[in-house]
């Protein structure tokens, strides 16, 4: 019998250790087609501005530079293109860096109303220009969240660029931050528009990069498709979750929550 114990041991092992390979392969199989696949999308996303910059410009070297009805207007257009070339090469090294973890989250314990009036100034002309008005209603005092501050801002700008863009003439962006009394340890942010919605379909799909619901409108607002996924990547460094609800025709809710240093606040630094 005891050989048989030393058999039924070697049996486990052998079969442990194939599992352990397979799982090995599954796990290189995964890496390697996500990064193909993503390197796929890159070059798609590049491809259409390199294209357009190398046409507007051979169109111009071959003549059209002399003629000024069309020589600024294609300049333009090529600045565009070149504009759009810059914020697609920052997002992407965001998020690579995000998805690497090249880039942890530093916690810190942060004023959220502070950043969030630092995120309102910043975005407040591009918000005129589209008419609307940014409102901030915060229910607490001031809120001290335990987060990594530069990161946060980012998740901020992206979701009230984003309540800019896909809003309508003369809307409006609510920005909220609440303590439920059903979670006290954390404090809930949410940015609110009364823009376009997302139908229920596009919902789940929205935080993938270079998802977009309209592809034209999107690059007309000079977006890259990769706003949500890099507010998506950052939350979860946070273990946070960002929730969305939407009307599609009247608005959209983006909100999340963030763990609340309130018993530090003898030591705030922001
Ligand atoms: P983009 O650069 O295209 O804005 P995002 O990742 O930030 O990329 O968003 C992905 C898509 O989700 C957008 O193209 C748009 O279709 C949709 N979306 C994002 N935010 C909103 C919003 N506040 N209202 C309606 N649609 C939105």
């Amino acid at each position: 019998s005891g050989s048989n114990d030393e058999l039924d041991r070697i049996l486990e092992l052998s079969k442990e250790s194939k599992k352990l390979v397979r799982d090995h392969f599954r796990n290189m199989d995964e890496t390697d087609h996500y990064r193909k696949e993503f390197i796929g999308d890159i070059s798609h996303e590049l491809k259409t501005p390199i294209f357009s910059v190398q046409g507007y410009l051979e169109t111009l070297s071959q003549g059209a530079l002399d003629d000024p009805k069309v020589n600024k207007l294609f300049l333009t257009k090529a600045m565009n293109n070149v504009d759009r070339l810059i914020s697609l090469t920052n997002d992407l090294m965001e998020i690579t860096k995000i998805e690497t973890g090249e880039l942890k989250p530093e916690l810190q314990i942060i004023a959220l109303n502070n950043i969030i009036n630092d995120v309102i100034d910043s975005l407040n002309y591009k918000a005129e220009q589209a008419q609307i008005t940014i409102r901030f209603q915060p229910k607490e005092v001031n809120s001290f969240a335990f987060a990594d501050r530069n990161q946060i801002r980012q998740v901020l700008i992206n979701l009230v660029e984003n309540a800019i863009k896909y809003n309508k003439p003369e809307g409006r962006i609510y920005i909220g931050t609440t303590i439920e009394k059903s979670d006290p340890e954390h404090v809930l942010v949410s940015v609110k528009d009364t823009g376009i919605g997302i139908e229920p379909e596009n919902l789940k799909r929205v935080t993938e990069r270079f998802y977009r619901v309209d592809k034209s409108r999107s690059r007309d607002q000079g977006g890259t498709g990769l706003g949500l996924a890099i507010v998506k990547h950052i939350l979860e460094s946070h273990n946070s979750q960002l929730q969305i609800k939407s009307k599609p025709g009247s608005g959209s809710q983006f909100s999340f929550k963030l763990k609340l240093a309130d018993h530090y606040s003898d030591h705030i630094s922001a």
